[in-house]
């Protein structure tokens, strides 16, 4: 019942079946290639396309790591392609906004397939667009950056704001170690710390389960926990950015993807530290700065969420308790990849830190370990403790 347990990750495009939770779960990506070497599976998983128009895009950066690899092979494979790159420099990242959609329909034409060869940006611009123009997309990826690889949504800019847009599930995605080992150190601790917080998601997705009775689903959670291990086992390879630990790294922040598909709501993969991290996005955005990468804030959030496990010990069943990382083995992990770890580290201020306390569970109706703070009436003391700490007393 249970065998997916058992599957290597790229065993489980197109799977199908019965769970113990109850429920029939079903994850429709047609391709997972996800290793090292896996590039060279890329003319396979084109051979459907043969005689088609192929639309490959993605920015300076991304050519350079991967996409002239992957033009090498359409040429080879003998298929019909355009390339657009963004011009980026190094230090430059591409908005996905208005004017870069609007680019990409105009120079993507009749294509019948989009490639995308990219993280973050390229695969939420490619996502998008296939939900627009109704064609396929598969993504290359560049950097193991984010867990968005596998998720129908997409943040985009509009008219300088944040929005998260539905979007299209990839057709193919294809990850290769020895392409994402050469990823910007930044992006590979953006990805380490969108992992991290799983540990404190699926705690609050217990807590949910055994205070508000909110469906639950063990297989999903067994099947992230396990990619979890295996990052935290390997935290010095993936530092080292050997093959292995770059491989156990990306493997984890797809497989979160492909749990949320399978259960259809994102609990497997976002809880309190996620809520925090986009409270404070949104109070960076409305001051018009830059609020650091995703993957950063949320590493950032997980010891603070880790936290109130602790403080709330009394009051959480023992279930989630169980689940609960310790804050401070979450700092540790944090530093091991040379990842910020305090608020003070990603400029947030000590009234911005106090406020989201009080106010991030808000932000959507998914009851959190920041919901049973306030409700127990603990969060003020809570607040202003972890505050003294973290800034110094006033
Ligand atoms: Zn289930
Ligand atoms: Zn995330």
């Amino acid at each position: 019942m249970d065998e997916i347990l058992n599957l290597h990750i790229n065993e489980m495009a197109g799977i199908e079946f019965d769970c113990s939770c109850g429920r029939r779960h079903s994850f429709p990506i047609r391709h997972l290639h996800i290793g090292p070497g896996a590039l060279l599976e890329l003319p396979d998983v084109l051979k459907p396309f043969l005689g088609k128009k192929l639309f490959v895009f993605g920015d300076s950066n991304t050519f350079q790591a991967a996409g002239e690899r992957v033009l090498k092979l359409l040429a080879e494979a003998g298929h019909d392609f355009d390339g657009f790159w963004f011009q980026t420099s190094e230090n430059e990242a591409l908005i996905p906004d208005e004017s870069a959609l609007g680019r990409l329909l105009m120079e993507m034409g009749d294509a019948e397939l989009i490639l995308g060869v990219g993280s973050g940006t390229i695969n939420d611009l490619g996502k998008f667009i296939s939900r627009k123009t109704g064609r396929p997309h598969i993504i290359v990826c560049t950097a193991p950056s984010m867990d968005g690889y596998v998720s129908d949504s997409s943040a985009l800019t509009n008219a300088g704001r944040k929005i998260s847009y539905p979007s299209t599930l990839p057709f193919a995605v294809i990850a290769d170690a020895e392409i994402l080992k050469n990823a910007p150190p930044r992006l590979l601790q953006a990805g380490f710390g969108d992992v991290l917080g799983k540990l404190t998601a699926l705690a609050d997705w217990r807590l949910s389960k055994e205070l508000t009775g909110e469906y639950y689903c063990e297989s999903c959670v067994k099947l992230v926990q396990k990619a979890l291990d295996a990052v935290i086992q390997n935290v010095d390879a993936i530092r080292e950015r050997r093959d292995e630990g770059i491989d156990y790294l990306i493997q984890a922040l797809v497989l979160t993807g492909v749990a949320m598909s399978l259960v259809g709501v994102s609990r497997p993969a976002s809880g309190a530290e996620h809520m925090l991290s986009h409270h404070w996005e949104m109070d960076f955005q409305k001051r018009g700065q830059f609020a650091e990468l995703h993957g950063i804030k949320v590493g950032v959030a997980t010891p603070v969420a880790a936290e109130l496990f602790e403080l709330l010990k009394e009051e959480i069943p023992a279930e989630a308790l169980a689940l609960a990382p310790s804050s401070a083995e979450c700092e540790r992990l944090l530093l091991a990849v040379d990842a910020p770890v305090s608020p003070k580290d990603v400029h947030i201020s000590r009234e911005l830190f106090q406020r989201s306390l009080h106010e991030a569970y808000t932000i959507r109706k998914r009851y959190s370990i920041l919901q049973l703070a306030v409700e127990k009436g603990r969060m003020e003391e809570i607040a202003s403790a972890m505050a003294d700490r973290i800034y110094g007393k006033i």
